[in-house]
């Protein structure tokens, strides 16, 4: 049969780079089709965090950790999953990989000490200082470009090419309809997950079906689709990651950092409706049960942590926030009833200070309690991308329902079944997105290339 190439990575976000430059370092001839007219998809958007437990980073910054530490808290986030071996892999293949993203892709990523971001007992999120994953997809495109590794954009695959239910190939599209075939000895899907697919978020994740969908538009679920008709099995295929506090109408992320570092969510009555550490994903459904107006409440320290990041200095650049001196004049400024506002801003202080517990169970107030000057954030809850697909192996391999490897394909990142638990949005924490697109990325593309020379499991 007709080889064009060893490795075909279908998709050029952060998983798609990674796997292409693992695998052409291990000997293999590969090139990579994108089916949008730049490359990046939803790794480009995201803040670049990407958690390492045990890295060298965090022994230089005096932080203990280690696979085992992550491996707890990814566990108790998650709750029941259907592939406790690859968290558990995953959470061994961090640091090693936050290690191979600097020394052999050339990142540029620090250790984020001023938080550690839902999810982790510790400072283990290591991103870019932008907080933009733009920054980390450049540092993965110019890995790409300086191996001369192909990569062309505007190309969708439409179809996988199949012989024998074994993957050959795939079939490509232009946007200007013209086809034409790859034929390659393995397939990686790095296609994403099927947020932006509205009919298989209603047939996988009903309870966010009607929030908008903010991240990038190529996530249309083809990995979903096409592994569901070569007989693939699915993994945490109901799970996802959604954002409880999208700043409306701006359309950019409020920073997390506002309500983490002790900021609280209250409705148009001016009134808390849940433990807001459930995180920004946990959170997400209490936020979409709630009718709008929301808003975010936060105060000057809480601002400063956030001021950290670039987007939230945007966000406060194009006005995404109300300031005040005084509850009341906050609340006048939000439309809310004054004294409702400032009567559960007394609440808060209280439990922050743990004068009594909450009447939500919240325990952790960071800076708080709050304190003038406050700041006002009208929010919106969004769906940013899912967090399961088609069930694989260790290495990436596709699996069927009776676990065994559908020939020469591969799948990671958010094509594959993820680390965020079974189903809805409680499981997710900080990072698991880019650590399962980047070291089942480099794994998969590892494993390519040596079932190319011949090296089968
Ligand atoms: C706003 C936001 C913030 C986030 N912040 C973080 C964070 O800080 N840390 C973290 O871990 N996660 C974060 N996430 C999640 C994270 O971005 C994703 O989990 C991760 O980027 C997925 O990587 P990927 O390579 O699998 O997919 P993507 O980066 O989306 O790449 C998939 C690529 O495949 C292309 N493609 C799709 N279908 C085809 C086709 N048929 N043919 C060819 N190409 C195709 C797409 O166009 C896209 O370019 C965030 C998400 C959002 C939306």
């Amino acid at each position: 049969m007709r080889q064009d190439i060893d490795i075909l990575v279908i998709g050029a976000g952060a998983c798609g780079l990674a796997a292409a430059i693992a695998g052409h370092d291990a000997g293999a001839s590969v090139a990579i089709v994108e089916k949008r007219a730049s490359p990046g998809g939803n790794s480009s958007l995201s803040t670049g965090s990407i958690p390492g437990a045990g890295t060298r980073y965090q022994r230089a910054a005096g932080i203990e950790d280690s696979p085992a530490r992550l491996i707890e808290d990814l566990m108790r986030i998650a709750g029941e999953t259907d592939c406790p071996e690859l968290v558990q892999h995953l959470a061994e293949q961090s640091a090693p990989t936050v290690e191979w993203l600097v020394d052999c892709v050339g990142a540029r990523l620090s250790l984020v000490t001023a938080y550690k971001h839902v999810g982790h007992s510790v400072q283990r999120l290591h991103a870019p200082t932008s907080r933009r994953g733009q920054d980390l997809v450049d540092d993965l495109l110019a890995g790409v470009a300086r191996r001369g590794i192909p990569l062309a954009v505007g190309n969708g695959v439409d179809q996988l090419i199949a012989a024998d239910n074994a993957v050959v190939g795939a079939r490509l599209k232009t946007a200007s309809g013209e086809s034409s075939s790859v034929h390659a000895a393995k397939t990686i899907l790095a296609v994403n997950g099927y947020a932006g697919n509205a009919a298989l978020v209603r047939r996988f994740c009903p309870e966010i079906a009607g929030a908008p969908y903010f991240g990038a538009l190529g996530s249309t679920g083809e990995a979903v689709l096409w592994g569901e008709a070569l007989g693939a099995a699915f993994a945490n295929i109901g799970a996802y990651q959604g954002y409880a506090a999208v700043a409306d109408p701006h359309g950019s992320l409020l920073s997390w950092t506002t309500i983490e570092k002790g900021g609280i969510i209250v409705n148009a009555a001016g009134r808390r409706f849940g433990d807001e550490s459930a995180g920004y994903s946990g959170f997400t459904p209490n936020v979409l049960a709630e009718a709008a107006p929301r808003y975010a409440i936060f105060d000057q320290k809480m601002y400063d942590v956030a001021a950290l990041e670039e987007e939230f200095v945007e966000l406060a650049r194009r006005g995404g926030f109300k300031a005040a001196a005084t509850v009341q004049e906050l609340a006048k400024l939000l439309d809310i009833d004054p004294a409702t506002l400032a009567a559960t801003v007394v609440d808060a202080q209280r439990s922050a200070r743990g004068d009594f517990a909450d009447a939500f169970g919240r325990r952790d107030f960071g800076l708080g309690p709050l304190h003038q000057r406050l700041y006002g954030c009208r929010v919106v809850p969004g769906l940013f991308h899912t967090q399961g697909g088609l069930a694989i192996d260790l290495d990436g391999r596709v699996l069927d329902s009776k676990a065994r490897p559908i020939p020469n394909l591969f799948a990671g990142g958010g094509a594959a079944g993820g680390l965020s638990g079974r189903s809805g949005a409680a499981g997710y924490a900080s990072g698991n997105g880019l650590l399962s697109a980047i070291a089942l990325g480099r794994l998969a593309g590892l494993a390519a290339a040596a079932e190319v020379r011949g090296e089968n499991p």
